[in-house]
C-alpha cells in the first residue's frame, strides 16, 4: 500500500494506443484524470498489431527463433509506447517516468513467453509516486530473477501486469480501456446486437475469459479476483461512458434467466468462442497408475506454458482426450513422442482440426437440462455439433470453424434474446 496517496491504474490495449493521434488523445486523459487530484500509473501496450508484426519478422528469419531472443523482441513494443506516452505528457507540462516490466520489479518465472509473475517489488513505482510523476510501465513483461532475463507473460499479458500491479500497490481503482465499450453478451463484432452488461462478479468474468472470451486476459481474470479488486472494463474511445464494473460480489446487472418462469433455472451470461481448436488424444497404453497419472500432469504442465485452458476428456481408462489449439496441438505431440514427459504414450492422435470451441458460460447447467436442450437446438439449426461437454458453468459446443459465427448468433438469439 502506498501511504496518503489515492492512485488509479489505468491500461490502454494495442488499439487504444495504435497511432501518435491515439497516443496524444490517452495523455490527454491522463492529463484529465491527474488534474482531478488522482495520481496515475499507466500500463500500456505495443501499439496496434507490432507484436504480431515483430512475431512474423523473428519467423521470416527462422521458422523456430529461440525464446528468450523472442521476448527480448516482443518487449521492445510495448517499450516504445511508454515512452512515446511519456513524451506526449511532458509536453503537457506533466512530470512523468516510463518503466519496463523489469524496472518495476514485476518478477517472473523463466518460461519464456507465457511467464508467470511470483512477486511484484514496485519500489521504483513507489517512489516515483511519492515524488508525484505518473509511472507509465510497460504491460506484458517482467523478469526471472533466476536467470536475469527478460520475460513476456503471454499474448494479451497486459491486462494481467494492470490487474498485478494495482492488486499489489493498492490502488483506489483500476481501469481496462479498450476498443469496446464493456463487457459483452458475446463479442459484439459476431453478434451485433450483444448487450453491454454493467456489472458483473469476478467468477462469472472468470468462467467468460478461460472460455475464450477475448475482452479480458483469462489469468488477469484470476489474479483480480483473487484479490478482491475492483476492476472497470470500459472503452477508450470513449472515455466518459460507463464501462463494465467487474467487483469481488454483485449482482449481475440483467437477469439472463433462459426461463422467465422458473428462479432455479440456469442462467445465461454470455456466449464465448475459441477457433482453431482440434482434440489431442492420448492413449497412455495403461489402464491404470502412476504412469499415467504422471502423463497427464505432463501434458497439464506443458498446456499450462502454451497458455491453454483446454477442456479434457477421459474416453477410456487409458486415453484422455484435450481440447487445445490445432498449434499447440502439434507441439505437444512431439514432446510426447520425444518422451519430454517421462514415459512415451502408447499412440498419439489429432483429430478434428478446424473446430470452434462455443462456450456458453452462466450457472446451473446441471440442474437445468431444458437449457441444455434448447442450446443444443439451437446449435444443431446453426451447424453440425461434433462435441458436446456439459459442467456447472459452462457448456462447450465443438462445431466447424466456418459455422462458428451462425452457431455463436443462434446460442445468443435462442438463450440471451
Ligand atoms: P486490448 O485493447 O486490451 O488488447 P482486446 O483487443 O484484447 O483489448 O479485447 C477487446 C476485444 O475483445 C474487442 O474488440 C472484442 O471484439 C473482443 N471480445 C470478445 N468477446 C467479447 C465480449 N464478450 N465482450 C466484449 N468484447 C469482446
Ligand atoms: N502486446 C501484447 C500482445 O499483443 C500484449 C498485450 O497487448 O496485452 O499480446
Ligand atoms: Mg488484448
Amino acid at each position: 500500500m502506498i501511504e496518503d496517496m489515492e492512485f488509479v491504474v489505468q491500461k490502454y490495449g494495442g488499439t487504444s494506443v495504435g497511432s501518435l493521434d491515439r497516443i496524444r488523445q490517452v495523455a490527454d486523459h491522463v492529463a484529465s484524470t491527474r488534474a482531478q487530484g488522482v495520481n496515475v500509473v499507466v500500463v500500456v501496450s505495443a501499439m496496434g498489431e507490432q507484436t504480431d508484426d515483430l512475431i512474423a519478422m523473428a519467423k521470416e528469419l527462422s521458422p523456430n527463433p529461440p525464446r528468450r531472443e523472442v521476448d527480448m523482441l516482443l518487449t521492445a513494443g510495448e517499450r516504445v509506447t511508454m515512452a512515446l506516452l511519456s513524451i506526449a505528457l511532458h509536453e503537457r507540462g506533466l512530470k512523468s517516468v516510463s518503466l519496463t516490466g523489469s524496472q518495476s520489479g514485476i518478477l517472473t518465472d523463466e518460461n519464456h513467453g507465457n511467464a508467470r509473475i511470483e512477486k511484484i517489488l514496485g519500489d521504483r513505482i513507489r517512489h516515483a509516486l511519492s515524488d508525484g510523476a505518473i509511472v507509465i510501465v510497460a504491460g506484458f513483461q517482467g523478469v526471472s530473477p533466476k536467470t536475469k532475463e527478460v520475460t513476456t507473460l503471454g499474448r494479451g499479458g497486459s491486462d494481467l501486469s494492470a490487474v498485478a500491479l494495482a492488486s499489489v500497490l493498492g490502488a483506489s481503482r483500476c481501469e481496462l480501456y479498450k476498443d469496446v465499450d464493456g463487457v459483452f453478451t458475446a463479442d459484439p463484432r459476431i453478434v451485433p446486437g450483444a448487450r453491454k452488461i454493467a456489472a458483473m462478479p469476478w467468477y462469472a468474468m472468470s468462467e467468460l475469459a478461460w472460455a475464450g472470451a477475448g475482452v479480458l486476459h483469462a489469468r488477469a481474470a484470476h489474479v483480480a479476483s483473487r484479490f478482491g479488486l475492483a476492476v472497470e472494463i470500459r472503452s477508450s474511445f470513449k472515455p466518459q461512458v460507463r464501462g463494465t464494473i467487474v467487483e469481488p460480489s454483485t449482482e449481475l446487472d440483467v437477469a439472463m434467466s433462459t426461463d422467465k418462469n422458473g428462479m432455479e433455472h440456469a442462467l445465461v451470461h454470455a456466449i464465448t468462442c475459441k477457433q482453431h481448436m482440434c482434440f489431442l488424444e492420448v492413449d497412455t497404453g495403461t489402464a491404470e497408475g502412476d504412469a499415467t497419472g504422471n502423463l497427464h500432469a505432463g501434458i497439464l504442465e506443458s498446456l499450462w506454458h502454451h497458455g491453454e485452458a483446454p477442456v479434457i476428456n477421459q474416453q477410456s481408462s487409458g486415453t484422455m482426450r484435450f481440447m487445445v489449439t490445432v498449434k499447440t496441438a502439434g507441439v505437444i505431440q512431439s514432446e510426447l513422442s520425444a518422451g519430454r514427459m517421462g514415459s512415451v504414450p502408447k499412440s498419439t492422435k489429432i483429430s478434428l482440426p478446424g473446430t470452434a470451441a462455443i462456450g456458453v458460460v452462466g450457472n446451473g447447467f446441471l440442474q437445468s437440462p431444458e437449457t441444455v436442450a434448447k442450446a443444443m437446438a439451437a446449435a444443431r439449426k446453426a451447424g453440425t455439433p461434433v462435441f458436446w461437454d456439459v459442467r456447472n458453468q459452462v457448456l462447450t459446443i465443438g462445431v466447424k470453424d466456418e459455422d462458428s459465427g451462425a452457431v455463436v448468433r443462434a446460442l445468443h438469439d435462442a438463450l440471451i434474446g
